[in-house]
């Protein structure tokens, strides 16, 4: 396409899909009995429109003006237009998707392609969001390997950490070293309505050397996210690979943790902070220290295929994050904005493809069903 395409318009709707039964998120102390979704559309003045997902883009309404009439593949420029944003107001990122949406679709290209092409395709890990029974979530974990998972994420919040523990060493029993297997400690932050507190070092210290006799991949957020001592202090007395900085809200946070030496795995997420644009600076900056860059995905199937496309086209992973849980966390509910569900083959990948952008279509009249806003 020849010539400059301009942003012509920014909309943004919201949309609450009902749960039925509710999902007991295991880092929540409240069953979430609805799941929303917030979509960003751009508009241009060419007739295409870029899409994305991801956070709720609170306090963005009011700045539109400052993206209208300015070419749209000025991604940079817009990149730290919304950095400013974020600072006074809420995490407005998803925006920076829909421009990576929009300049594949201008282009022709899919978004992996444009930020450096090195693979179509990812390895996913199962990560799981319930908190079950040990011979349940043993069941769970063979499904999984079926399923052509190379890998599972489970989750410690069981109120005596003994108690997860149990449940790790059920699911290494049944599926010995066929999946490698992750813990998400769940320390690093807490939902608006929790007031307890994250573990101490030693209460860390003491879970992570049973992960260690495990044989655990990595153990995640075992510490407030703010706590990069004892981050440091834990990944020098653990082999097991310590992995945070989910919902960690600035680039150079990212920096410090990397250059304290905190982390092994680095899990910025591209719907919820840094956008693609700003996360692929960190992970150049995880490469640059041997480090492990593989982004939390926990929003819905837009933002997991955004963080896809970003590590598709800049990274190398192990594997990324697939959250997927049947039945409380399904793909029909956590994709439920995508007029098809974002799948893993049989071999545990996601195949981005050659689709111009992202590469998927909204669920149109679900979404104007469950509009709210
Ligand atoms: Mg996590």
């Amino acid at each position: 396409m020849a010539g400059q395409v301009k942003i012509a318009g920014i909309e943004i709707s919201h949309h609450r899909l009902p749960l039925d039964p509710p999902f007991n998120a295991s880092w929540d102390t409240q069953p979430r009995r609805s799941f929303d979704a917030t979509i960003v559309r751009v508009h241009t003045d060419a007739g295409l429109t870029g899409i994305a997902s991801g956070d709720a883009m609170l306090g963005f309404a009011g700045h539109e003006h400052l993206f209208v009439g300015q070419d749209a593949l000025a991604i940079e420029r817009h990149w730290r237009i919304l950095d400013n944003i974020q600072f006074h107001w809420g995490r407005p990122w998803p925006l920076d998707l829909a421009l990576w949406d929009l300049a594949g679709k201008i282009t022709g290209q899919p978004v992996w392609r444009l930020l450096g092409g090195r693979n179509g395709t990812v390895k996913a890990y199962a990560s799981s969001g319930t908190l079950r029974a040990p011979a349940e979530l043993a069941d769970a974990a063979e499904r999984y390997l079926g399923l052509g998972f190379p890998a599972l994420k489970i989750r410690f919040h069981r109120g005596d950490w003994r108690a997860d523990i149990a449940a790790l060493e059920a699911v290494r029993a049944r599926v010995g070293a066929k999946l490698d297997l992750m813990v998400d400690c769940n320390q690093g932050w807490r939902m608006s309505w929790d007031a307890y507190g994250s573990w101490s070092l030693k209460d860390a210290l003491q879970v992570g050397r049973e992960l260690e006799r495990l044989g655990v991949y990595w153990m995640e957020e075992p510490l407030h996210r703010g706590d990069r001592e004892g981050m440091r202090r834990l990944r020098d007395a653990l082999d097991v690979r310590i992995a945070g900085g989910e919902m960690t809200r600035e680039l150079y946070e990212f920096r410090d943790l990397v250059a304290e030496g905190c982390l092994d795995v680095i899990q910025p997420d591209a719907a919820l902070v840094g956008g693609i644009t700003g996360l692929r600076r960190v992970a150049a900056m995880a490469e640059a220290h041997n480090l492990v860059f593989t982004p939390h995905t926990w929003t819905n199937g837009i933002g997991v295929l955004a963080n896809a496309h970003l590590v598709a086209g800049v990274a190398e992973v192990p594997f990324l994050e697939f959250p997927f849980d049947p039945p409380e966390w399904s793909l029909e509910r956590r994709d439920f904005a995508m007029a098809e569900p974002l799948r893993v083959d049989g071999r545990g990948e996601i195949a981005l493809g050659e689709a111009p952008g992202l590469g998927f279509a909204l669920a149109e009249d679900l979404l104007a069903r469950t509009r709210v806003g």
